[in-house]
C-alpha cells in the first residue's frame, strides 16, 4: 500500500480536496487501483450530524474517534494514562491503514494508493494529532509522498506572485515533523518561472515538483488536467517507487 498525503497551509479553502481527488483521478489513469479517506480534525463523533452544507463528505462517514474510549472502557490500556502520544496517534495511523486497505472498487485485494486529504490547516491545534500520526505513518508505510497546497498571491501595488506564505506554512509543515514532496500552488494566474524556482530553492523540492494549480474557472474537472500538463503524475510515481506511466484521461 502507497499513500499520498495532501495537506494544506495558510488558509483553508484553497483546493485540498480538489487536488486530492485530481491526483487520484490521474493515478486511476496510470491504472492503479486508488482509494481516498478525509481526515476532518472536528471532535464530533457522529458525522452523520454534522451539517452536509459545511461537509460533502458527512454522507459517507460512519467510523468517529470512539475507538479510543471503547479501548480504555475494555480496559487495553490496562489503566495506564491514555496519551495524544502514543495512544491517540497509534489509533489514528492503524485506522488509516485499516480503511486504505478496504477494496473501493468492487475487485478483490487491498487498492494500490490511498489518498488521503488532510483537513484544516497545517499548524492549527485541532489537527496536530493528525500531523504527529501522520508524520509517524511516514516512518511506518515507507512509500509515502506529501502534497503540500498553499497560496501564492500576487501584491497587487508590486504586481509580483509572492513566496512567502508557502515558505512560512512548508516551515511549519517541516517544524511537525512532515517534509513536502510535491508543493501545489494556488494562484490566480499560472504561477511564473521565478516564483517555480524560488519556492524550489527555499522548500528543497525540485522545480518539477512544484505545481502550478492556478484558478480554472467554475470548471474545477479541468484541475486533473492542468495536473497531467504538468506531470504531477510522474511526480508522485516517483516518491511511492512506482513504473512511471501516461495517465489516459479519455474516460474521465
Ligand atoms: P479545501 O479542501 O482546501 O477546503 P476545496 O478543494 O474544497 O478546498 O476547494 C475550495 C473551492 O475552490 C471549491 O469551490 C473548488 O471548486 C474551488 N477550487 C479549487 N481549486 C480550484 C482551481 N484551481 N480553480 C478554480 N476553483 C478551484
Amino acid at each position: 500500500m502507497k499513500y499520498v498525503v495532501v495537506t494544506g497551509g495558510g488558509m483553508s479553502g484553497l483546493g485540498k480536496g480538489v487536488t486530492s481527488s485530481s491526483v487520484g483521478v490521474l493515478l486511476q489513469a496510470c491504472g492503479l487501483r486508488v482509494t481516498c479517506i478525509k481526515i476532518d480534525p472536528y471532535l464530533n463523533i457522529d458525522a452523520g450530524t454534522m451539517s452536509p452544507f459545511e461537509h460533502g463528505e458527512v454522507f459517507v462517514l460512519q467510523d468517529g474517534g470512539e475507538t479510543v474510549m471503547e479501548k480504555e472502557r475494555r480496559g487495553a490500556y490496562l489503566g495506564k494514562t491514555v496519551q495524544v502520544v502514543p495512544h491517540v496517534t497509534d489509533e489514528i495511523q492503524d485506522w488509516i491503514q485499516r480503511v486504505a486497505h478496504a477494496p473501493v472498487d468492487g475487485k478483490e485485494g487491498p487498492p494500490d494508493v490511498c489518498v488521503i486529504e488532510l483537513g484544516g490547516t497545517v499548524g492549527d491545534i485541532e489537527s496536530c494529532p493528525f500531523v504527529e500520526a501522520l508524520a509517524e505513518l511516514s516512518y511506518r508505510v515507507g512509500d509515502f509522498c506529501l502534497i503540500h497546497v498553499s497560496h501564492v498571491p500576487v501584491l497587487s501595488a508590486v504586481g509580483e506572485q509572492k513566496t512567502k506564505p508557502t515558505q512560512h506554512s512548508v516551515r511549519t509543515l517541516r517544524s511537525l515533523g512532515l517534509a513536502p514532496n510535491i508543493l501545489a500552488c494556488r494562484s490566480n494566474s499560472p504561477l511564473e518561472g521565478y516564483a517555480r524556482e524560488k519556492l524550489a530553492r527555499s522548500c528543497h523540492v525540485s522545480s518539477g515538483s512544484v505545481l502550478s494549480l492556478h484558478d480554472v474557472g467554475k470548471n474545477v474537472w479541468r484541475v486533473p488536467i492542468l495536473l497531467r500538463d504538468q506531470k504531477a503524475h510522474e511526480a508522485v510515481l516517483r516518491v511511492l517507487n512506482l513504473d512511471v506511466k501516461e495517465p489516459d484521461l479519455k474516460e474521465w
